[in-house]
């Protein structure tokens, strides 16, 4: 096969250069997953497919998933797989991903994640995912979350604690009334973590025992966090 040809394949390494194929960002709500995601774009120009803004995206379109997911999400509570499997088995089969992708809350489950390796592995041409958990420690994680604010037009995402706008609840970007998510506040927070504990520390294991797992540090600087994922991931695809 021409090189070429080999570089449209999903996670291959071509002319020295990793091409990613599909990669999971792990990390408990809050630790920055969205942000970490953004950056892996402009570094290697795949999507991000992150479940929770889909789901968001139902919710707000108001489709039939949408009504189904709007209540458990605001419980903190996850969506059933077959929910959000049948709403990734779509989104994957866009053009866009076909050097990869960077999965942003998705699988979180170990039945999602038994689902997306059988998906991938019926495809011979991709490589298996490799998961990323960035860690980050719960005090600094309840300051992140409850402190959330993102402008409802452009997206910039604040935090009152750490990042504020200039002007009090106000976009600097679009002078915008700046939003809270429903599920940011201290209560649903402690919903979510227990969620994340209970539901995905046996993918993170999954992942960890088939040697495709590592971990790195949250707590600095985002293009330092950037850099640090994607040498895990160079790593991890030798
Ligand atoms: P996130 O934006 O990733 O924090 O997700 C927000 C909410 O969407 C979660 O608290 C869940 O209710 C739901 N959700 C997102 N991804 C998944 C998933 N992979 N499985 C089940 N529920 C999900």
């Amino acid at each position: 096969m021409s090189s070429s040809a080999s570089s449209m394949e999903t996670g291959r390494v071509t002319e020295n250069k990793t091409v990613p194929g599909p990669i999971l960002l792990l990390g408990a709500p809050g630790v920055g997953k969205g942000t970490q995601a953004k950056e892996l774009v402009k570094i290697w120009g795949i999507p991000q497919i992150s479940t929770g803004d889909l789901l968001r995206g139902n919710v707000s379109k108001g489709t039939e998933l949408g009504k189904v997911a709007k209540e458990i999400m605001g419980r903190g509570e996850l969506v059933p797989d077959s929910l959000v499997n049948e709403m990734v088995a779509a989104r994957l089969q866009e053009p866009d991903t076909a050097k990869g992708y960077i999965l942003d809350g998705f699988p979180r489950t170990l039945p999602q994640a038994g689902w997306l390796d059988g998906r991938l592995a019926q495809q011979p041409k991709t490589l298996p995912v490799v998961a990323v958990s960035i860690q980050v420690d719960y005090n600094q994680l309840l300051r992140r979350i409850t402190g959330r604010r993102n402008c409802p037009v452009c997206q910039t995402i604040y935090n009152i604690y750490g990042k504020p706008p200039q002007k009090d609840g106000i976009c600097d970007v679009e002078g915008a009334a700046l939003v809270q998510r429903a599920d940011d506040t201290e209560k649903v927070f402690e919903e979510r973590m227990r969620a994340y504990e209970a539901m995905t520390t046996p993918v993170v294991e999954h992942y960890r025992a088939l040697g495709r797992f590592a971990e790195v540090d949250g707590d600095r600087p985002i293009s330092s966090i950037a850099a640090g994922i994607v040498a895990a991931v160079e790593q991890l695809r030798k």
